[in-house]
């Protein structure tokens, strides 16, 4: 039997241990702790309503190490899944080597105080983990994540060379607010509004934020605004994708979310330094986030389709090919199946799947991994199973979703 012990409880870890208790033959024992206890009693509560399925619960500040090897070395997990901030990721990967558990997270390692997120810090732990003979999973959301397994199939199944890839994110929900976020608001908005950069012929390219913008249509959704972004698994795919001549990541946001975002930015409330009011000092996008909607209420308001998908295109025997390989949410269908919405259900479900793999033993390795580093076709078999199917659309070469 199996133990998982999955950190953070907001609404992505709704989804995975929601996930995780549907596949008991695998999860045989599972632990939810969290900075608040209530939170992950309540997920506990309500997956044993609705699977008959009980989950241990504990509380734990994931900035402390001390605290957190304490808690691995009374759980006895075969591996730690983390859910909670990316700001957690290194003091939580550093109590794994400290105990020799494997590791797995969906979101790449960011300092508070600097709104830059890269792969180097977590990367520069692959010699210790490596050494305690772990296994640690970087980004196994879904982008990153999905995204990255798309391309590591179209790699090893489809392609001789892969020249360009597209990664095109399309949440076309609707919540009913005038603004709001579908993940925790701090990250979502220091993402959104950093410089854009892409890669292409051996270089980065920074752009303005939101200065590249398409309508792409997307099947199933129809045409978005979709805006060029920086996101994290360029800098993997980079590295693992050989032969690559330009990669770029594309977001959907509707006007009234760029219109709040930049009012809210031109003010100072997207601020991530401390500033002082009425003698106490406060952090302004962290005020901004108590004033939000939380995103894990989001789910029962949240209608509409999600739509994420790689277009990639290269070479297969000589010949020039271009493959669409996506997958499409429906945000009620994941409330009711998990009580959240797509965007959580999309991170959470391919979090579950990496930790069944390496659990199961499908994927294994001692060191820090990208997801591209596996064989995708076990994860892509996963997937059409635990409810994120996809489809493979044969594009002509040349074609474009892109519309006027
Ligand atoms: P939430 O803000 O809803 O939840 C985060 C949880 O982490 C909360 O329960 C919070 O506790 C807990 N937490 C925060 N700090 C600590 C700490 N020091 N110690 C213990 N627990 C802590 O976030 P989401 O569920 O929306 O996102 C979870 C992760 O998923 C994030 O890293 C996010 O970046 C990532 N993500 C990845 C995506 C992908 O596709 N790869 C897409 C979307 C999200 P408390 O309730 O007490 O604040």
């Amino acid at each position: 039997m199996k133990t998982v012990l999955i950190i953070g409880a907001g609404g992505v870890s709704r989804v995975v241990t929601t996930k995780c208790a549907m596949n008991t033959q695998t999860f045989g024992r599972i632990v939810l702790a969290s900075r608040t206890k209530s939170k992950c009693d309540e997920i506990a509560a309500e997956i044993k309503e609705r699977l008959h399925v009980s989950i241990e619960t504990a509380s734990v500040d994931a900035d402390d190490v001390p605290q957190l090897v304490a808690l691995i070395q009374s759980v006895k997990p075969d591996l730690v899944l983390n859910v909670a901030l990316p700001y957690q990721d290194l003091t939580i990967m550093d109590a794994c080597v400290e105990t020799g558990v494997d590791y797995l997270d969906t979101a790449n390692y960011e300092h508070p105080d600097e709104a830059k997120f890269e792969y180097k810090l977590q990367w520069a732990k692959h010699d210790a983990f490596k050494a305690r003979g772990i296994m640690g999973l970087l980004g196994s959301g879904f982008d990153p994540g999905v995204t990255n397994v798309f391309c590591a199939y179209a790699q090893q199944y489809l392609f001789d060379e892969i020249h360009t890839i597209d990664i095109l994110d399309c949440n076309a929900g609707d919540h009913g607010y005038p603004f709001a976020t579908n993940f925790n608001p701090e990250i979502n908005l220091r993402e959104v509004s950093s410089k854009g950069r892409y890669w292409e012929a051996g270089k980065w390219i920074e752009t303005e934020p939101m200065a590249i913008k398409m309508v792409w249509d997307y099947p199933e959704v129809g045409p978005k605004d979709s805006y060029l972004l920086y996101h994290e698994e360029l800098e993997s795919l980079v590295q693992n994708i050989k032969g690559l001549k330009r990669i770029r990541f594309f977001m959907t946001f509707g006007q009234s979310y760029l219109t709040h975002m930049k009012c809210l930015e031109n003010i100072g409330m997207l601020g991530i330094k401390e500033v002082e009011h009425k003698g106490m000092k406060i952090v302004p996008i962290e005020f901004l986030k108590t004033l939000l909607p939380d995103p894990a209420s989001l789910g029962p308001r949240t209608v509409g389709m999600t739509n994420i998908g790689c277009v990639i295109e290269g070479l297969k025997d000589g010949k020039p090919k271009k493959v669409y390989i996506y997958n499409t949410c429906d945000h009620q269908a994941c409330y009711r199946e998990t009580g959240a919405q797509a965007v959580s259900y999309t991170t959470g479900v391919p979090a579950m799947i990496g930790a069944k793999l390496i659990l199961e033993g499908k994927w294994k390795g001692a060191g820090v991994f990208n997801m591209e580093q596996f064989d995708a076709k076990p994860f892509m078999d996963e997937l059409n199973a635990q409810g994120l199917p996809w489809k493979l659309i044969e594009m002509k070469p040349g074609e474009s979703y892109e519309v006027d």
